[in-house]
């Protein structure tokens, strides 16, 4: 059985060589059939530089670079078109997600199983982080009635068909979390403890990982359209009768309830929001609408060269 690693690198000059040293002794026993790609994706230090020499030296090791920085999503998108592979790994670049433990994701993978989930247990992660973190995939699982478990990533490996289930889905803001959760499928979880980033930096901004969020929760369903609906319906009866009640006062004492401009404010701002969410909405057919790609290539690894990937 062949294996595909995908690995999405950004700006990785300093740790692609211990990467490689890392995986190649992790897997050398055990996994003989396997093949790496790199995703360079758009990176402005010396990754591609890197990914070319690996590429070189080992020909297990082949890449792709885009022709700029797509983000994390489409890089793995890029990484699983590629992938020749009866089966695929993804994990990242900056050795988080320990290449070991394919050692016990494997087995089980090869036992009947299309998925399996490496999960992290969080347990070295400050509190700021991984308390909105629970929160925010308790939410998610209610808001999307997409089943994702906390901890999960992307570090993961899938079978042939959960690979092609997943090619099969063309949205163009892509939650690959909630994509694989979506396609279903039997699914295994093992847990590990990450470890911090051993070289160069997180890439994700606080604004960035919102954003993600969002996506996640706008992606797999019109939950948030229906809630401001009702909130907005539930909102604008309350009113009606504030004003109803400040009119009559008005009428029969003369009196003005200040509170009424208040709740108009209130009210205001709410509709404000909710135009948010109907925008968010919109926004995303609009991109949709467009079918651009999710990427572009601007350099393969001359073994990949020949080979096309199919279009979505
Ligand atoms: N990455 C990428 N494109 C991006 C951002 C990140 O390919 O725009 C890669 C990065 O090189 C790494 C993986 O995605 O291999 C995870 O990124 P990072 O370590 O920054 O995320 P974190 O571990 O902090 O969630
Ligand atoms: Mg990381």
């Amino acid at each position: 059985m062949y294996l595909s690693l995908v690995v999405p690198c950004f700006n990785e000059e300093h740790g692609l060589q211990r990467f490689h040293d890392a995986l190649v002794a992790a897997l050398s026993e055990r996994v003989r059939d396997y093949e790496v790609i790199l995703v360079d994706d758009g990176s402005t230090d010396r990754t591609l530089r890197e990914a070319r020499r690996l590429a070189a030296a080992n020909p297990r090791f082949r890449y792709v670079s885009l022709s700029r920085n797509f983000g994390k999503e489409p890089a793995m998108l890029c990484g699983l078109r590629h992938a020749l592979g009866d089966r695929v790994a993804l994990l990242d670049a900056d050795l988080q997600h320990p290449p070991e433990l394919l050692r016990r994701m494997l087995p089980l993978l090869d036992s009947g199983y299309d998925q399996v989930v490496a999960c992290r247990t969080r347990s070295g992660e400050r509190r700021w982080r991984s308390l909105p973190a629970r929160a925010y995939y308790r939410a998610a699982r209610r808001f999307t009635g997409v089943r994702i478990p906390d901890g999960a990533g992307d570090f993961r490996v899938l079978s042939r068909r959960a690979v092609e289930a997943v090619l099969s889905l063309p949205e163009h803001h892509r939650f690959s979390k909630g994509l694989f959760a979506w396609i279903g499928f039997d699914t295994a979880y093992v847990s590990f403890r990450d470890a911090p980033r051993r070289f160069g930096r997180s890439k994700w901004t606080f604004g960035a990982l919102v954003d993600h969020g969002l996506d996640g929760l706008t992606s797999f369903n019109a939950k948030p359209l229906r809630v401001s609906l009702y909130l907005g319906a539930l909102l604008a009866c309350a009113a009606g009768a504030w004003i109803a009640r400040a009119t009559a006062k008005a009428i029969v004492d003369g009196s003005r309830m200040s509170v009424c401009g208040a709740l108009l404010v209130g009210v205001g701002g709410l509709q404000l929001c909710f135009l948010g969410v109907l925008g968010e909405y919109s926004g995303r057919s609009y991109f949709e609408a467009k079918r651009r790609p999710h990427y572009l290539v601007k350099e393969l690894s001359p073994d990949v060269a020949g080979y096309r990937p199919r279009p979505v």
